[in-house]
């Protein structure tokens, strides 16, 4: 069988008959594929710790004759330490299950795999917020499906949005102004400060967006928004996100308009 080496951060796993597991690895030259680590539910096995999920390494692999290619080696680039906080494993989580959905297999994009990388890396880092780092994950990744939203002009009457509030419409793609508001009742009501932060992230500044201190009310609303494009652009409602309103006491979101 021809092998070949990559990198790979494991986006999801199953069990597989008496020992082995099926990994869904996100690689950094070949895309998102499958793969299977044979006996790594054995106690002795050595590749078992680098099986686990979030956690990024060097791979050996060979190719096998279907789907799957077959794990034979691996070296842990970082482990994600998530075990312990079930709030940041719930943000890697949603992090894995996003990327899992949106990209396609067998394609590569160095870019989304530094992304990917980050997001998770930031999910285990206790310095930072995994909400924040979530949040901003999310919006790239919108982004990158090629749904960046309009956030300069109202995506309704097409006038120039004055230094005040806007409402955010996931259906209409961006903000509205307060005369079109109306017209989404279902829309984010964004203030000044909002509508700045998710202009950091459109721009793709990740040095200012790091530097804003993003209060509570603010991440809410940032995480509000983010979920209704996740909503809108994806078929399927992603699980994670329940998971993560359930640790965190919140119910599913309906904000009426101000
Ligand atoms: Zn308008």
């Amino acid at each position: 069988m021809p092998t070949y080496s990559d990198e790979g951060i494991v986006l999801r796993r199953i069990d597989y008959g008496e020992a082995d597991r099926i990994l869904t690895v996100l690689t950094l030259e070949h895309g998102k594929i499958g793969v299977i680590a044979r006996g790594v539910r054995k106690s002795q096995s050595r590749l078992a710790s680098r099986t686990d999920l979030f956690t990024r390494s060097r791979m050996q692999l060979a190719r096998g004759r279907g789907e799957l290619d077959v794990l034979t080696q691996a070296e842990t680039v970082a482990a994600t330490p998530l075990r312990s906080d079930a709030r940041r494993a719930a943000c890697a989580s949603l992090c894995a299950e996003l990327t899992d959905r949106v990209l396609e297999s067998h394609h590569a994009d160095p870019e989304i795999y530094a992304l990917v990388a980050s997001a998770l890396a930031a999910c285990a880092d206790p310095e930072r917020d995994p909400r924040a780092a979530i949040v901003w994950f999310a919006r790239r990744m919108v982004d990158r499906l090629g749904y960046a939203p309009q956030l300069l002009s109202c995506v309704s009457c097409e006038r120039r949005l004055p230094e005040d509030v806007a409402w955010f419409s996931a259906p209409g793609g961006g903000l509205l102004c307060a005369r079109c508001a109306p017209g989404d009742p279902e829309a984010t009501a964004c203030t000044v400060r909002v509508i700045k932060v998710l202009r950091a992230a459109a721009d793709g500044d990740e040095v200012l967006w790091l530097r804003l201190r993003l209060d509570a009310a603010t991440l809410e609303t940032l995480e509000r928004i983010v979920e209704s494009e996740l909503a809108h652009h994806l078929d399927r409602r992603l699980r994670s996100i329940d998971v993560l309103r359930a640790i965190e006491g919140r119910g599913a979101v309906r904000v009426p308009v101000d």
